[in-house]
């Protein structure tokens, strides 16, 4: 068996550790020049969106001995509406960063894997295709799924974020919910030490002509930051990002071609979380070459999860600022707590089953 896996991210890496241990040595091909070069920024796992996982890190280590390391926990959750705001103050997850960082995630794996991993690499998948008996697509992206007609788009999405200096409690992150900031999307602050932190807005792409909407959505949310803060906030680094894919795989594998990560659709179209399952789908397809069961069949529960997740998301489409207010301003106290307290209950299937009447009404 020759494996190649192409792309050296999360879902590649993880692959490509599971594999040797079960003595497969694959070759890894990475188009940038190092693991994670790309800018720096913080991202979370949420027990919330994995239950009834409700401590991925624990999870990866006992079930996988997958051993990787967050920046820090999770002890708050400030949820800001127009008028309204929430505090929970539950253990609600983790911080980890991602990037050209020593501890980012892909940083960690990279650590662990013994393979070659060949840099630049500017081979197609057909190429790879010719010489390798099995190819991992762990690209990041959907363009190779989408080429061969197996990828069903669902949204695309643009994102706004900078990194920021200032004074953070590490333990809090801050969400908005509020319609002139982040139209049918989003804003957050997630802090990575006491004095850096990444604001990011995230909303459905903006039609033709009018892109220059997305300034003004930026600078009122960084005002509102500021302002909610109370600090004038200094910008060190800035990323934006257009087109992001949210969909997806028809066949999780196609003949010897096994789609991971966001390739297979592993980033969810809720609120754009995708590092538990593209570590998943890492280990899954690892798994399948390693004769412990089909790929198809593992990855038959992110498939639920996805489906849950974008019903939520056309859900959460239909929300008003009023609608929003209304459901923050619930959510602080004993809803709140109980809803993001870890527990083996899964809350989005339960949520996207009432949401669900109100999206057919509206078709
Ligand atoms: C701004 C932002 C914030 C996010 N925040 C969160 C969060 O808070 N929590 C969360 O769970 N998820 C978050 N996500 C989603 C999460 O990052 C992804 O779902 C996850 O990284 C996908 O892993 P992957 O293995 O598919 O791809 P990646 O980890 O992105 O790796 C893909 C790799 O493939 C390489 N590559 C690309 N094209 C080629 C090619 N042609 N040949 C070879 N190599 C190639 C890339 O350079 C990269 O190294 C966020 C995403 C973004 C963009």
């Amino acid at each position: 068996m020759k494996v190649a896996i192409m792309g050296a991210g999360l879902s590649g890496l993880t692959c490509a550790i599971m594999l040797e241990r079960h003595g497969i040595k694959p070759t890894i091909f990475e188009s940038r020049t190092q693991v994670g070069d790309r800018f720096i920024n913080g991202e979370a796992f949420l027990s919330l969106l994995t239950r009834p996982i409700n401590d991925s890190f624990q999870y990866l280590s006992d079930e996988y001995q997958l051993y990787l390391r967050p920046t820090g926990s999770i002890n708050q959750i400030i949820i800001n509406s127009e008028n309204e705001q929430a505090s929970i103050k539950e253990h609600v997850g983790f911080v980890n960063i991602r990037g050209r960082h020593k501890l980012s995630l892909e940083a960690q794996l990279a650590e662990q894997v013994k393979s070659d991993i060949l840099f630049n690499s500017k081979h197609s998948y057909e190429e790879l295709l010719q010489e390798y008996s099995h190819v991992i697509m762990a690209t990041g992206d959907a363009e190779y799924a989408m080429k061969l007609q197996n990828f069903r788009e669902d949204l695309s999405v643009s994102l706004k974020g900078a990194t920021i200096e200032g004074n953070f409690d590490r333990f809090s992150v801050l969400v908005w919910l509020d319609n002139t900031m982040a139209p049918k999307g989003y804003g957050y602050l997630l802090p990575f030490s006491d004095t850096e932190a990444n604001i990011v807005i995230a909303h459905p792409d903006l039609q033709e002509g009018q892109e220059e909407l997305v300034t003004k959505f930026w600078e009122r949310f960084y005002d509102r930051v500021c302002s909610e803060l109370g600090q004038t906030l200094r910008i060190t680094d800035q990323f934006q990002i257009h087109n992001y894919k949210l969909g997806i795989c028809k066949s999780a594998r196609i003949g010897n071609t096994f789609f991971t990560g966001n390739c297979f659709g592993s980033a969810m179209p809720f609120l754009g979380f995708g590092q538990f399952a593209a570590i998943l789908t890492g280990i899954y397809a690892a798994y399948d070459l390693c004769g412990y069961g089909k790929y198809e069949d593992y990855t038959k529960i992110l498939k639920k999860s996805y489906d849950y997740s974008l019903t939520l998301r056309r859900g959460m489409e239909h929300l008003t600022n009023q609608n929003f207010d209304f459901i923050v301003k619930h959510l602080n106290g004993y809803v709140g707590d109980k809803l993001f307290r870890p527990s083996k209950h899964n809350p989005l299937k339960t949520l996207s089953y009432l949401v669900r009447p109100f999206i057919k009404k509206e078709r």
